[in-house]
């Protein structure tokens, strides 16, 4: 199945792509993993990208459908793929539409993950990840059951984002509101957009979002 978890930063689409990667074998192509990872390699976008993150801000369209186009051309994709944070804005949903008919791809499901701004403001200013796999944690909601050490690769060093602060999220959740929830009709009018309860706890949050699928 090729799928897209949608929802406001800290919703928990990265959490639950995640489980359905090792459920189902799918891909998760998380737009804001792959600027992280250029950042981290140094190169020329990754530091135009940097500023623009860090201020909460959207990067352009044309960067991230190019960004995408690439993934989608790789081998691994053919096993289905979770979009996590693309599309974000109305010109890449359709960017996408046209890149996935070029390929003789289409999106079977389009996933909501609702949340209120309060308790995401919550989410992101507990989120540290593991630094080897990515494995994402909460200081008091989803804590590795060994203390220090990741539960899904047993690495011990951890990270917090930059941008996971009470006032970049302010920006972040303006851009979600403005920017990428007009997205929701454009996925609703062409019978693919279903909604799951992001309020719920993690678990619960999985087994709406399965249902989702089989749906
Ligand atoms: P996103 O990828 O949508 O930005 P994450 O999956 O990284 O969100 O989740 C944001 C934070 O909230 C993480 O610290 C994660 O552990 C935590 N989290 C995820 N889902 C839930 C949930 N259903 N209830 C409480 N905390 C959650
Ligand atoms: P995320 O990891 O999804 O929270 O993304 C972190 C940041 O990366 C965002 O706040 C944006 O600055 C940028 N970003 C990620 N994906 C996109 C996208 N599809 N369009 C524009 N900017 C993006």
């Amino acid at each position: 199945m090729n799928i897209i978890l949608l929802g406001p930063p800290g919703a928990g689409k990265g959490t639950q792509a995640k489980r359905l990667e090792e459920r189902h074998g799918m891909v998760q192509l998380s737009t804001g993993d792959m600027l992280r990872a250029a950042i981290a390699a140094g190169t020329e976008l990754g530091r135009r990208a940097k500023a623009i993150m860090d201020a909460g801000q959207l990067v352009s369209d044309d960067v991230m459908v190019g960004m995408i186009r690439e993934r989608l051309g790789q081998p691994d994709v053919a096993k289905g793929f979770i979009l996590d944070g693309f599309p974000r804005t109305v010109p890449q949903a359709e960017a996408l539409d046209r890149m996935l008919a070029g390929i003789g791809k289409k999106l079977d499901r389009v996933i909501e993950m609702k949340v209120d701004d309060a308790a995401l403001i919550d989410r992101v200013s507990g989120r540290f990840s593991c630094k080897k796999c990515g494995a994402a944690y909460h200081d008091r909601y989803n804590r590795p059951k060994r203390e220090g050490v990741c539960d899904v690769c047993g690495g011990t060093e951890f990270q917090r984002r930059p941008d996971d602060n009470a006032e970049t999220m302010k920006t972040r959740l303006a851009a979600y509101h403005s920017q990428t929830a007009p997205i929701l009709p454009y996925y609703r009018e062409r019978g693919l957009l279903a909604t799951v309860d992001g309020m719920a706890e993690i678990d619960e949050v999985t087994r709406q979002l399965e249902a989702a699928l089989k749906a």
